[in-house]
């Protein structure tokens, strides 16, 4: 029988969750398809606290922040927007949590490239207190993450970087149904024709979200020209990190050309 927590604060919430083992469950979009038939659920949708979303110096998103929020948001940076977008149908983006994504831990998590790329960090709360973590340390493997079972999410924050060059390119089947065959997230920072700044983040080629910053740095400081001879190299360096997976929606080859292919077109774009 399904047992359902319906907790109205957010203090409410964290103690439910220290008592009993309970499911956290917000839009339910991830886990209705799951179908786990004896679940405790901890409803966390009539918690209005945690319902703030604030863009400043910082983008905070907290736990109850839907995707059709993120939109409505004349403030939201431009490319959390074309991803969020790109999201599902309206209907879906009306219930979906984004935190409920990057719980998730899906390589395939739409939101999750943009995350690594930004060096986000998650709030994370129990009755005992609070402690933040990396996103690169809270997921540790496809569908893992290293959530304590008497903690919740209380929010996602980065930092509101602007970048000159901004690209993302979602590859998936159709609109409403989109889960990504690939997922690209590339920014960069030029200034006087020298790159200043420069990440790429790729989703569903790993068990987790690509993201090499140690060879990002080797390509900060040249100059535009010289990156841009430098682009076969730069593909072969993901081609040798990138495990893509054949399944249902893609092949290994399909995928790993794929990405190759909007590194290159990233690569092409920086001005
Ligand atoms: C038809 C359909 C289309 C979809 N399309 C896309 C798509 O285009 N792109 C995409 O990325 N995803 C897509 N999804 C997946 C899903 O909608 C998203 O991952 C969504 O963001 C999940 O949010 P939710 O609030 O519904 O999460 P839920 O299903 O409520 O929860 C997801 C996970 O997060 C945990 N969780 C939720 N909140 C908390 C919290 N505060 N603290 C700790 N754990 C928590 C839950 O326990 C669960 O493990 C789709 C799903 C469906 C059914």
């Amino acid at each position: 029988m399904v047992d359902n927590r319906l907790p109205k604060t957010w203090s409410e919430a964290l103690k439910m969750r220290a008592d009993e083992e309970v499911i956290p469950y917000f839009g339910g979009t991830d886990l209705m398809v799951r179908g786990n038939r004896t679940p405790n659920y901890l409803f966390l949708n009539q918690v209005a606290e945690i319902v703030d979303y604030e863009i400043s110096d910082e983008v905070r998103i907290g736990a109850g922040v839907t995707y059709s929020t993120i939109l409505e948001n004349e403030y939201t940076p431009n490319l959390l927007k074309l991803i969020v977008e790109e999201v599902a149908s309206p209907a879906l983006r009306n219930m979906a949590s984004v935190i409920g994504n990057v719980c998730n831990a899906s390589p395939v998590g739409d939101t999750l490239p943009l995350f690594y790329a930004f060096d986000a960090v998650l709030e994370l709360e129990s009755v005992e207190g609070g402690r933040e973590i990396p996103i690169t340390d809270f997921i540790v493997d496809a569908r893992k993450t290293s959530l304590k079972s008497n903690e919740l999410v209380r929010a996602i924050r980065f930092k509101n970087l602007k970048y000159n060059n901004e690209y993302y390119q979602k590859v998936g089947p159709r609109s409403a149904c989109s889960i990504s065959k690939v997922d690209f997230v590339g920014v960069a920072n030029t200034e006087n024709g020298i790159v200043k700044d420069i990440r790429m983040a790729i989703g569903a080629v790993k068990n987790v979200i690509v993201r090499d910053v140690e060879f990002e740095k080797t390509l900060i400081g040249l100059e535009i020209s010289e990156l841009k001879s430098k682009t076969k190299k730069i593909m072969d360096f993901y081609n040798g990190i990138i495990t893509p997976i054949d399944d249902k929606r893609s092949t290994e080859k399909y995928r790993r050309q794929v990405v190759l292919n909007l590194i290159e077109d990233f690569i092409s774009t920086i001005k």
